[in-house]
């Protein structure tokens, strides 16, 4: 039996470092944990972004209530200093010590663990002994700066056939301060939750009777949703798209064909019965374009063709994962598929890049990430295509990048299979990063419906082929955007963009006026003609986060001038209905996410 080396040098910043000691915090709660509920069993307890987590089974219901109290036991353990050792075991000696404590679901993770041959290592500090392949810290000691956030159910392997367990998650880092920045970071998340803005301002819901992850849109997110739509399909019809339409389901004879039914098995619906047929509905759009291009016979004059879509898709995904409008069965992909030649691929990736940038620009973003997942060439048989397609592709994504100035970071052997891809990530207004679009080479689908094109010298060449998606998930970009703008969405995309107030309801026809004439002028108006007092009406218009008011009294109506209050609280007085329709005209032209206004002399 050997003692295994010691892990890590420390560099605490390092990805290594920070999931070591968040993996270590896990093993250190799972100790408390059974201490203080005896009879607790324990199965896998990872790191995880931010943070870690850990899934027990056992008599006690744990509420948030519980976690002062572990979290304190946690303290006082890693004050100890305990050095985390491991060292490598027999299968039969492993079995034979977590039978004798009645952990099934380790029993049941060795069984997986010898199935595949890998070594079997335990991990101990202090009295506590797990079952793990390591990546720790050398003791408690740096285990300090956590906090125990929430407690959830979740099934055992993630599979709702198993038996449910009970998960509490908890955030750890190397330093107070990163712990500090990271609690109000969440602090502030809660307060931007899409899940309640966006039923609170009528944007969205989730109804229980048509299921859960399905997405209603009410008219005011409708209308924003329209409003994304347009500008995207502007866009992209100027950048050489053609836009298509295509079914919701399909015969499972496609998704053989695309392979879908095997790679993609447990995240589709399942089958329809129609005359003895079966259908299924469709998880991805990517076939269907690649029916449209095999429609006919095509020439090299036609590349590069881009086919956009905003096409609907369904995944199955687990109740458990569900959350809004981030995860959900059914969304709409703004999708494209490009075909085109080698000597393209550089273009038409640099096509990709300009456009991503413009839609973050256009909505507000200003940081981003991105990422060039690359195959490893050490594992050649793992990739499927020709290896002057990747290397050329993979050229083309870091040359278009380093060209244009935005800094990426390199993954090899992060490549999916059939090609490699730039994922970018959006950084939202409180730091935290979401992955948004991706520009993904396909050297698989091409291969499998044998596409074809016919070159200069006429012989037929196979296409290469790129995903493209920008918003990604409409719905999700959605959520993203609630979240960033904390619902004070910028004028262009506001559902209503002008509340006019009435004083009394001797303003009432001056105010049904205003507002028809604010229509014509393209502007979104709309009026609260109810009995309320002034203060009331001022207050609902800034829950619901209208851009403007107008304040209608006697006075205004006398002078013909606007009294003008903005949602931040500035007040203006004496502005000309033409100064005010120009000045919002602007402000939707240029797309501003918040207004320049003075005071007008
Ligand atoms: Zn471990
Ligand atoms: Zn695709």
């Amino acid at each position: 039996m050997n003692t295994l080396a010691k892990e890590q040098s420390v560099d605490v910043d390092s990805r290594e470092y920070v999931d070591a000691l968040r993996h270590s915090c896990a093993h250190v709660m799972a100790q408390a944990v059974q201490e203080l509920f005896p009879g607790t069993r324990i199965t896998i307890g990872p790191a995880i972004e931010n943070g870690f987590y850990y899934d027990f089974d056992g008599p006690h219901h744990f509420t948030e209530e519980d976690l002062p109290k572990i979290e304190k036991r946690m303290r006082q353990i890693a004050e100890g200093n305990h050095p985390f050792i491991g060292k490598e075991v027999t299968p039969e000696e492993s079995r034979k010590f977590w039978e004798a404590r009645g952990e099934k679901f380790k029993v049941e993770l060795l069984d997986g663990i010898v199935a595949r041959g890998e070594k079997v290592t335990h991990y101990s500090h202090d009295n506590y002994v797990d079952l793990c392949r390591g990546g720790h810290l050398q003791d408690t000691r740096g285990i300090r700066h956590f906090k125990l956030l929430s407690v959830a159910g979740a099934y055992w392997r993630g599979d709702e056939k198993n038996p449910m367990l009970q998960r509490i998650y908890g955030t750890a880092w190397p330093t107070k301060d990163q712990l500090d920045k990271h609690l109000k970071m969440l602090e502030e998340a809660k307060a931007r939750d899409h899940r309640k803005l966006g039923p609170a301002l009528d944007l969205f819901s989730i109804q229980e009777l048509a299921g859960p992850g399905l997405i209603f849109w009410h008219p005011k997110g409708g209308l924003m949703r329209l409003i994304m739509e347009d500008w995207l399909r502007a866009e992209a019809l100027a950048r050489g798209y053609q836009m298509v339409y295509t079914p919701h389901i399909a015969n499972v004879e496609l998704w053989n064909t695309s392979g879908h039914r095997s790679f993609y098995k447990d995240n589709m619906f399942g089958e329809i019965e129609v005359e003895k047929g079966e259908y299924q509905l469709k998880p991805m759009n990517c076939p269907f374009h690649i029916l449209i291009y095999q429609s006919r016979l095509r020439s090299y004059r036609e590349l590069p063709l881009r086919l956009s879509e905003l096409g609907t898709v369904y995944r199955y995904e687990r109740s458990g994962v569900l959350h809004g409008l981030m995860r959900v069965r059914g969304f709409t992909q703004d999708d494209a598929h490009i075909f085109c030649t080698p000597d393209q691929i550089e273009g038409e990736v640099e096509g990709c890049i300009d456009f991503a940038l413009h839609v973050f620009k256009t909505f507000g973003f200003e940081r981003y990430q991105m990422e060039v997942s690359t195959w490893d060439p050490a594992k050649r048989s793992d990739y499927i295509g020709d290896e002057g397609d990747w290397g050329r592709a993979q050229a083309a994504l870091e040359s278009v990048l380093k060209r244009r100035g935005v800094p990426y970071k390199l993954c090899p052997g992060e490549a999916a299979f059939y090609g490699p891809k730039i994922d970018v990530k959006l950084i939202d207004a409180i730091g935290r990063s979401w992955q948004l679009s991706t520009v993904q080479f396909d050297f698989n689908l091409p291969r499998k419906f044998g596409m074809e094109y016919i070159a200069p010298d006429g012989s037929r060449k196979q296409p290469l082929m790129v995903h493209r998606a920008l918003y990604g998930s409409i719905e999700r970009f959605f959520g993203i955007l609630i979240e960033h703008y904390a619902g004070h969405f910028p004028l262009w995309l506001s559902p209503v963009q002008v509340k006019i107030l009435t004083l009394t309801e001797a303003q009432n026809d001056a105010a049904l006026a205003l507002e028809s004439r604010l229509k014509a002028a393209g502007l979104r108006p709309a009026v609260d003609l109810r009995g309320e007092k002034i203060g009331a009406k001022i207050r609902d218009a800034q829950l619901e986060k209208t851009p403007y008011m107008v304040v209608l009294g006697p006075r205004d109506v006398a002078s013909g001038t606007l009294a003008v209050r903005l949602r931040d609280g500035r007040q203006l007085s004496g502005v000309t209905e033409s100064q005010f329709v120009s000045k919002l005209s602007q402000e939707c032209a240029e797309k501003l996410t918040s207004p320049h206004w003075e005071q007008p002399q």
